[in-house]
């Protein structure tokens, strides 16, 4: 049976898919690759399912395991680039835990991701333009795990978290008051500082990577423009959102603590896909306030806003069962 999944390009929201490489571990396991790129139609791919149906879907743009973080940048610049021009925008990595969110968006020293390559760009586009352009960059980072929202970049990390809320501000878009803002000048001092914010998310956890994969990790770039000739002034949000894992977790093996958790990241991902749905399909209501990641995205999801998404995917038989999830979340989010 052959199923026909078409997500299009509909205003300003899209979809890309990325399918990391089959791992070692997998290779050792025999496990095989269940998804088939076209060689002509470079927007599709079809995922073999264990009876040998397939089934077809279609992106805005698919990255092949072989694609690298240059390639994946040169089809994002243009979306980061337009918060220069005061458009906000919102990027996420979303797919089970293991598929490359974390590589996606934050990469490692060699191979480094959307984060750090945006900033970049940032700097060299304000710099083209700084004849007609002054820009003010700020950096802020910060997690949401169980609904609680914690800054990354707190200067002194001895000093007691602070208590962080999404607040409506006079002018009727949604703040986080009290939350670190890092002016940045150039892109050599950028890494460290996306670094430190990610060693914060871990403090406190036993196992780093369990806990990020267990928090949505948002990074906050504020753009202040000002038109040297118009003298008119600009300010606008980058989000580049780097989502908790979108596994199921089996009902048996999890209580306590791991089942709360477990309920508030299903919560807010599926608070995430209505979203951005109902600002497909144009629906009157959008129902930001069902979870703390929407509520404080709201001023920049929505209107003129743009977002992407990167739904992230292992290529390995073994992870059949959440590749079809994963695939079926953005197919709805379209
Ligand atoms: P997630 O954040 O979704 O849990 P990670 O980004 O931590 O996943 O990726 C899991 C592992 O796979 C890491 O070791 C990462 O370096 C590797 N990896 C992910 N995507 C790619 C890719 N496209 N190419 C090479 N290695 C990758
Ligand atoms: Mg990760």
């Amino acid at each position: 049976r052959l199923y026909n999944q078409v997500i299009e390009l509909k205003g300003n929201i899209r979809v890309f898919c990325r399918c990391r490489p089959l791992n070692h571990d997998e290779i050792a396991k025999g496990s095989t690759s269940v998804v088939e790129f076209d060689s002509t139609q470079e927007n599709e791919l079809k995922i073999i399912g264990s009876d040998s149906s397939k089934k077809q879907f279609k992106f805005d743009h698919i990255f092949r395991p072989e694609d690298n973080q240059e390639a994946v940048f040169a089809q994002t610049s243009p979306l980061v680039v337009s918060v220069l021009d005061g458009f906000n925008v919102c990027i996420f990595a979303y797919g089970q835990t293991g598929t490359g969110k974390t590589f996606t968006m934050e990469g490692t020293a060699e191979n480094r991701g959307v984060n750090y390559r945006t900033l970049e760009e940032l700097f060299r586009v304000s710099d083209e333009r700084s004849d007609i352009m002054k820009y003010q960059l700020f950096v802020s980072m910060l997690e949401v795990y169980n609904e609680k929202i914690k800054d990354l970049l707190v200067e002194d990390a001895d000093q007691p978290a602070k208590k962080l809320e999404v607040k409506q501000s006079a002018e009727g878009t949604q703040e986080v008051p009290g939350l670190s803002e890092v002016p940045v000048y150039k892109t050599d001092e950028v890494w460290e500082l996306l670094k430190s914010g990610s060693r914060a998310r871990s403090v406190g956890s036993t196992n780093a990577n369990e806990l990020s994969s267990r928090s949505h990790c948002l990074l906050r770039v504020t753009v202040l423009g000002e038109n040297l000739v118009s003298g008119q002034r600009t300010r606008s949000h980058l989000w580049l959102v780097d989502l908790a894992g979108s596994e199921r977790v089996g009902k048996i093996e999890v209580e306590g603590e791991r089942l709360k958790e477990s309920q508030f990241i299903n919560k807010s991902l599926s608070a995430l896909g209505d979203v951005i749905s109902a600002l497909a399909s144009k629906t009157a209501h959008i129902p930001y306030r069902n979870s703390k990641l929407t509520h404080i995205l709201q001023s920049s999801l929505g209107g003129d806003c743009k977002t992407l998404m990167f739904v992230q995917i292992s290529p390995s038989s073994s992870d059949l069962g959440e590749t079809i999830c994963s695939l079926n979340f953005a197919t709805r989010v379209r």
